[in-house]
Formats: C-alpha cells, sequence, structure tokens
C-alpha cells in the first residue's frame, strides 16, 4: 500500500452450476429469455410443495469441496435463511449453516501471482444453495421480478479468516485459478457476465503491524476479473482515505459503478442472526460415506496445476507453453484432445501457440468458433513428422484448414503438396542447379560456404517448396565437394 497500511480481502464467489435442472424443482436452468418462463409451483414457492434435492447438483459441490482440499462431513443439513425480499417468494432461501456443516469446509488453493511467491489460500468453506430471482427495472419507472433464475443451484465459496489475500493482485490472482479449477472440474460455464460467476469480496484496512482487522465494507456487482481488482483497489484507496481524515469505515454493503469506477452504498450490512437459521424441515439430511468420498476423489479429473507440472516434466514444455496450454480451458482440451491422437507434443506446442493462434488472433476468433478441431491439429503435425511436408507447406495447408475446415491431408493430396524425397529426383535437381549456376557454384567451392543458401533456394524454387531442404542441402554438398 505503500502508505503505513495494509489491506485484507475476503473473497465470496457464487456459482451457478452447470445442471440441466433447478435444486429443487425439475424447471430447466438457462440464461435470458422471456421473463417467468422457467418457473413452477416449487421454485415459486407455493404452499404445499416440497422440495426434491438435485444430486447432480450435490456431487458437483462435493467434486468442487475436494478439488479444494476440504474436508468432507459425513452429514450434511441445508437450512433456511430468512429475510424478505421480493426475488425470493418463499420468504427463506435453502442454503447452509456452521463451520463444518456444509458440503465442504477448511481447505484451500494455491495461487502463483506472477513474479511472486506461491501461496495457498485458505478456504472456509463451500456449500450449496439456491439462487434467487432478479428484479427488473423499467424504463416506465415500474419494476418486475422474474424467478426464471430462482432455485437454480448455487455454490457459495468463501475464504478462510484471517484471511491470506493481501491485495487487489492477489484477489484478482486467486479468481483466475479459482474460476479456471471450477472449469476444468465441468460444474459451471463459468461467465461473469451472465452471472454464471458472481464474486462478493470483503475488504478492510488498518495501520501496518496493527493486532485487529479494520471494518470490512462488501462489494457488489463486479463482472469481470479487471472489475474485481480495480474495485477492491478503489475501496482500499477510500477506507484508507477515510481512516486517515480521522472518519469511521462504515460495515456496508457497497455497489461498484463500472463507468464511473466508483463504489456506492447499496445497504448497511446484516448480521447472521438477522437471518434466524434454522435446519430446513422439508430436506432430509445429506450423508456422504468414506467410500462415496473416496470415489468422487478417485474421480477428480486433473487440476489445472498438476496439468502444467506434467507438461513441463513429461513433456519436456516450457514454463512459458505449459502455461499457455493450461490457463485456458478450450486450449487444454484442445491440445490434450489433440495429444491424445498420438503426436509430438513439442511440435503440435509450436503449431498451436505459434500460426494458429496468430490466425485466431489476426480473425478475432476463439478456436471454439474457429473451423480447427483437434484432428486438423494432429493430421499436420503427423505429416511434419513423418517428412511427408516440410514447414512451408505445413504453413500453408493449415491455413487451408483455417478457412475452409480441409483435413490437411486431404489438400496435401489433392493439390499434390508431398514433400519431395525421392533421391534420384533430388540428384537431377541439384545437378541441374549446379549446371545454370556456375559462378555461386565455383564460390562455395573455394570455400564461401553461405552460398549453399542460395543453390538450395534454387531448388526449392523449381519444386515449389516441395522439396525435402535437408536432402537438397546434403546432396548439394556431395555433389559440390
Ligand atoms: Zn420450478
Amino acid at each position: 500500500m505503500g502508505s503505513g497500511y495494509e489491506a485484507s480481502v475476503g473473497m465470496e464467489v457464487h456459482v451457478e452450476l452447470a445442471t440441466k435442472t433447478k435444486m429443487f424443482c425439475r424447471c430447466p436452468t438457462g440464461f435470458g429469455g422471456e421473463p417467468n418462463t422457467r418457473v413452477c409451483p416449487v421454485c415459486l414457492g407455493h404452499p404445499g410443495t416440497l422440495p426434491v434435492p438435485n444430486r447432480e447438483a450435490v456431487e458437483m459441490v462435493v467434486k468442487t469441496a475436494l478439488a479444494l482440499n476440504c474436508q468432507v462431513p459425513t452429514d450434511s443439513v441445508f437450512h433456511r435463511k430468512n429475510y424478505f425480499y421480493p426475488d425470493l417468494p418463499k420468504g427463506y432461501q435453502v442454503s447452509q449453516y456452521g463451520e463444518t456443516n456444509p458440503i465442504g469446509y477448511h481447505g484451500w488453493l494455491e495461487i502463483r501471482p506472477k513474479g511472486r511467491e506461491p501461496k495457498r489460500v485458505k478456504i472456509r468453506r463451500v456449500h450449496l444453495e439456491e439462487d434467487t430471482g432478479k428484479l427488473i427495472h423499467t424504463a416506465e419507472g415500474g419494476s418486475g421480478v422474474d424467478y426464471n433464475r430462482a432455485g437454480v443451484p448455487l455454490m457459495e465459496i468463501v475464504t478462510d479468516f484471517p484471511p491470506d489475500i493481501t491485495d487487489p493482485e492477489e484477489a484478482k490472482e486467486y479468481l483466475v485459478q479459482l474460476r479456471l479449477l471450477l472449469l476444468y472440474l465441468g460444474v459451471t460455464d463459468g461467465k461473469m457476465e451472465e452471472g454464471s460467476l458472481r464474486c462478493e469480496p470483503n475488504i478492510s484496512v488498518r495501520p501496518l503491524g496493527a493486532a485487529t482487522y479494520g471494518t470490512k465494507t462488501e462489494l457488489k456487482n463486479l463482472n469481470s476479473f479487471k472489475s474485481v481488482q480495480l474495485g477492491i483497489e478503489y475501496e482500499v484507496g477510500r477506507q484508507i482515505q477515510a481512516l486517515e481524515r480521522g472518519e469511521a469505515v462504515l460495515q456496508e454493503t457497497r455497489g461498484w459503478n463500472e463507468s464511473t469506477l466508483i463504489s456506492y452504498p447499496m445497504r448497511t450490512k446484516e448480521t447472521e442472526s438477522d437471518y434466524r437459521y434454522f435446519a430446513c424441515p422439508d430436506l432430509a439430511p445429506m450423508r456422504f460415506t468414506a467410500e462415496t468420498v473416496e470415489r468422487v476423489r478417485e474421480d477428480l479429473p486433473e487440476s489445472p496445476r498438476a496439468r502444467f507440472d506434467r507438461y513441463r516434466r513429461d513433456l519436456g514444455l516450457s514454463d512459458y507453453d505449459a502455461g499457455v496450454l493450461t490457463s485456458e480451458i478450450e486450449w487444454a482440451e484442445f491440445f490434450e484432445s489433440a495429444l491424445g491422437q498420438g503426436v509430438d507434443p513439442k511440435l503440435l506446442c509450436n503449431w498451436l501457440t505459434g500460426d494458429t493462434a496468430r490466425m485466431l488472433n489476426e480473425s478475432g476468433l476463439a478456436i471454439r468458433d474457429s473451423q480447427l478441431t483437434p484432428s486438423h491439429l494432429a493430421d499436420l503435425v503427423r505429416m511434419i513428422e513423418s517428412g511427408e511436408i516440410n514447414s512451408k507447406v505445413a504453413k500453408e495447408v493449415l491455413e487451408e484448414a483455417f478457412k475452409s475446415g480441409a483435413m490437411p491431408s486431404e489438400t496435401v493430396r489433392s493439390q499434390g503438396l508431398a514433400q519431395i524425397s525421392d533421391d534420384g529426383f533430388i540428384v537431377e535437381e541439384v545437378a541441374r542447379v549446379i549446371a545454370e549456376n556456375p559462378g555461386p557454384s565455383e564460390q562455395f567451392r573455394s570455400g564461401k560456404e553461405q552460398v549453399i543458401g542460395f543453390l538450395v533456394g534454387q531448388v526449392m524454387k523449381a519444386t515449389q517448396g516441395r522439396a525435402n531442404p535437408a536432402k537438397v542441402q546434403e546432396e548439394m554438398r556431395r555433389q559440390l565437394g
């Protein structure tokens, strides 16, 4: 902070789970659409209806808890969090309360902010609840409520106190790593702009070395990684200024205005006792046997971190390459799928992060929206490996695949682009080029080594780049020697 203060940041992250149906009814989940078209008596909270928990949602939370190194209790119950607000038709939200009751508790996530030592961020709990509806304020000044989102399975992941995160950079890195892990686990689509992943950090500052923490404010409406970082930076600065002026920081929830880059007060924060939590009498306790937990643990997919380490260790990729290939789920899956077709990892990596990335960049396309599939890349790399095509031709057929979706081996066959390695042909071509270029040939013979490049280039030109350059050079040296 540089001003005699230190910040502490707790992270509360809400994740909409990627189930097909809602948490306690069979209404479909989804984003957008006409208001109140994905509702039923259960998620509208009609009297007399009974909830039936979504097993898939529970399993997703167990998976996440284990991936975050949490304990999973043998019994876990749902609670009612009571409050009155129109976004909640029942008058309570089904959630989970308590220190060791949530599906996951007391875990950690390792973060590695750029240029810093790795750090473990302790996780206090991972619990399951239901999402609320959305208030809609119309241009005419009226208000309505859309219950399409009400009852969507929502996972909450909360960091522990005292906070491990001490600045905005770390907070952002935590969120980046957490989201990536959740995408690897396949439990959410992670779209912050659609609210599938919502981050509400709580922030406090205190004089350096002070024994007690300052008063926290909670920040809402952060719709991107950038907003999370900017919002926390702003809030830290605002609190320090208040303390400098001798004012108290109020415990409150504040909103982030993305266009003015300023936070504003929304409401003073409720305390837990206001919610009058109690175990939901309509829902039986969940039981997790040791066998169930072990089975889920064994089935956990490889984490981004583990994959990064494996790429470096087993495939011999650099930190940079391993980072590029694992830090975005699409790239990670694309690479893994092409690799599974048995091609050289380093070559594959080079063609992916090189020419493929460049073409995507230039066209502004994401890899999933392009015509390229893992099979295109595997096909290409296989031909390079076997010497069937050289890298100049490889570039051309990759561009063709990008444009038309044509399989590289098809393009090579139909356009006759296969590399010429036929010895007889190469011997003839080399002899011809030497005969037609007596001057350069004589220069090479008298020791001007670099002229070989020109002579090989003549053969490549005559064969439209299809001759095997290594063979041409070898033959050239033999005939000139
Ligand atoms: Zn419903």
